[in-house]
Formats: structure tokens, sequence, C-alpha cells
């Protein structure tokens, strides 16, 4: 069986050749377009990442093609109904990095809490004075997560290590979740009692400004705010109003409003699309870059060792169960 990569680095190639060694495996670092598929047109598996072009008239060069195992999370660079007229299966990688992410959340929470960006600044200039580094505990405080999806759901369960109360705002409510310290309240109640709030939603036209200059007014004197899901889920005017109210004493953010149309994260390392967006003129032109209780990640939540292997060995498993005849992960069907 020939599998043909696109849009791999060196170090993906290295790990796949290991892991797939039973297999013919062909590798092209660009994307596949109709020009680069020349080069591989007998092969039956297809990996690409999102800036490969998977429409029909690509698709027909592949006469023996069986699998497409896209290497990221969006599948709609994949012509699905070309894939589905001609028995060709489609699986994704449906998450990743979900400890990554939590564990980003909490770097920000505990950074804030116990002062750390000026401690730390303090120290690297020779001054050990604690004047004004005094922070505060999580244990018995209490959180409110926003989302309780994949991310969400982790965010709590380390809430609850810390000995905090969770209490949850989402769609769908899991009244059965079976952790009592986990509480499900509508969204009023999440901002009035939480000390901390955590956004883990997808944005959506639904959720766009959820938190706003309207409802930002019900959050407890001197909470904390942190986003590490989408920038345009909180309006920044309205950040800026209750931090000069004295409402949030703290904010953490590893996204902000106006960032690129960034469709998934591992897009944020690929040459492509820095190619197209400059993050860095978008982060440097915030107001909120110039208060000193905000502080503020470059969209790095994603960017661990793991997470970027787990999109790997989920790629892996996906191409094996397809040959083990249970394809999982399959999209379109
Ligand atoms: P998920 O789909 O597993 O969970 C989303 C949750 O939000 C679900 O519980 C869903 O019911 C809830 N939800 C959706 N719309 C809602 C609404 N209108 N009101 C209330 N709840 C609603 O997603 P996930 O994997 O947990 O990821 C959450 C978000 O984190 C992603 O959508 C993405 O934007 C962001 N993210 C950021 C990074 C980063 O590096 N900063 C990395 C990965 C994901």
């Amino acid at each position: 069986m020939k599998i043909a990569f696109f849009e791999t680095e060196e170090w993906e190639k290295k790990y796949l050749e290991k892991a797939l060694a039973d297999y013919q495996l062909v590798f092209n670092n660009k994307p596949l377009t109709g020009e680069t598929a020349s080069d591989v047109i007998d092969c039956d598996v297809l990996s690409t990442f999102i800036y490969s072009s998977l429409k029909g008239d690509v698709l027909a060069h592949f006469p023996n093609l069986k699998l497409i195992a896209t290497r990221s999370t969006g599948y709609d660079h994949i012509d699905l109904d070309y894939c589905k007229k001609n028995s060709v299966t489609v699986c994704n990688v449906p998450t990743y990095g979900v400890n990554t992410i939590a564990e980003h959340t909490f770097a920000l929470i505990l950074a804030l809490t116990r002062k750390l960006i000026p401690s730390i600044d303090r120290t690297r200039r020779g001054n050990f004075v604690l004047d004004g580094l005094r922070g505060s505990e999580l244990a018995g405080k209490t959180l409110g997560v926003i989302g309780f999806g994949h991310i969400g759901k982790r965010v709590a369960e380390l809430a609850t290590a810390f000995q905090m109360n969770a209490i949850v705002y989402t769609r769908h409510p899991d009244v059965s979740y079976p952790n009592s310290h986990v509480r499900f309240v509508d969204l009023p109640t999440i901002l009035r009692e939480s000390d901390i709030v955590s956004l883990h939603v997808p944005l959506t036209a639904e959720t766009k400004h959820l938190l706003n200059k309207d409802n930002i007014r019900l959050m407890k004197k001197g909470s904390v705010l942190i986003n590490t899901a989408r920038g345009a889920i909180v309006e920044t005017e309205a950040i800026l109003w209750a931090l000069e109210q004295g409402i949030l004493s703290g904010v953490g953010l590893d996204v902000l409003e106006e960032e690129c149309a960034l469709k998934e994260e591992r897009a944020l390392l690929t040459r492509e699309f820095l190619a197209t967006c400059d993050l860095k003129t978008q982060l440097l032109n915030h107001v909120l870059l110039t208060k000193e209780n905000v502080i503020i990640t470059p969209h790095n939540a994603f960017n661990s060792e793991e997470a970027l292997q787990e999109i790997l060995s989920t790629t892996v498993k996906n191409i094996e169960a397809w040959q083990a005849g249970k394809p999982q992960n399959t999209v379109g069907v």
C-alpha cells in the first residue's frame, strides 16, 4: 500500500517512517495541488493538512485512492461528495491537545493569582522586595467554566484538584456528570458567582460577544477572566471597561479579537498562515497589552510537543484502523 503525505515537516517524516514502516511512504513538504499530485498518482492513501486542495479535479488524478487521512480537525478542504461517489473513506483528528490547553489555562490563572510576571521581572532586576506581590489561593475559590466540551471538562477537573468549586455554563448541561464539585448554572449566575471565569466555547454567531458591555457588569468585583478559546467571544471594550471599574482584577488571554480568521491552531505553525496573517502587528496594536494586570500569550495554548504528536499518532491509528477494516474518526458518511 502506498501512502502519500503532503505538507510534512522533517520531524513528522521521521515519526511517520518509523510508525508506518510496513508501508511504502512518499513525502512532499508542499501542499497537494494538480502539479504536486503528478508524482504520486498511484497512491492508495493521501494524508495532508488544510492547505492542500482535495477537490474533485485534483482527486481525479488518483485512480487507486481509497483513504484520505487529514491531519486536521476541519475537513472543508476535502470534496466529501466526490469521496462518497468514489468510495473514498475520509477521516480526521477530532481533537488534540486537551491537556495542553487546559494546562495553559491554569498557567495563565496561576501567573495572575500569584503575580508571577511582576515577581520574576523584579528579581531579574536584582530587586527582592515583596511590596505589591501578595497573591491569593485557588483552594476554596469558584471557577466558572463556560463551555463544557473536551477542554472545559479538563479545566473543571484540574480546578477540583486545586480544591476549587467549579460551576459550568454550557449549551447542553450534563446533569449526570459524576463530580459533585461541578454544578451547572445559567450565564448570569456563573458571572455573578465566579472568582475566575474561563472560556471554552467555540466562536459562532451565537457566542460572538457572549461576554459584553451589558453582562460583564454582573461579574464579581475583583474577579479574573481567562480566554483561551477565541478572542471575539469577549467584546474587547468590555474588558477594558471592567478593568477600569475594578470589576476585573486580572485578565489572561491567549486569543485576541482581531486575529485573522483562524480555523484551527495547527495552522499557526505553517508558512502558509504566516504569509497571509501578521499576528505580531495585530497583537502590538492592542491597547490591552499596555495594562499591567493583563497577560497575553501569542495564541500558543495548543503549542506543546505532545499536542502535535497527538495529531500524528491519531493519523497513524486512523490509517491502521482503516487498513484493518475498522475505520475510525470518519467524516461525511
Ligand atoms: P468542544 O466542541 O469539545 O466543546 C465546546 C463546548 O461549548 C461544548 O460543550 C458545547 O456544547 C459548548 N457550546 C457551544 N456553543 C455554545 C453556546 N452558544 N453556549 C454555551 N455553550 C456552548 O470544543 P473544545 O475542544 O473544548 O474547544 C473549545 C474551543 O477552544 C475551540 O472551539 C477553539 O476555539 C478553542 N481552542 C483554542 C486553542 C488555543 O490554542 N488557544 C486550541 C484549541 C482549541
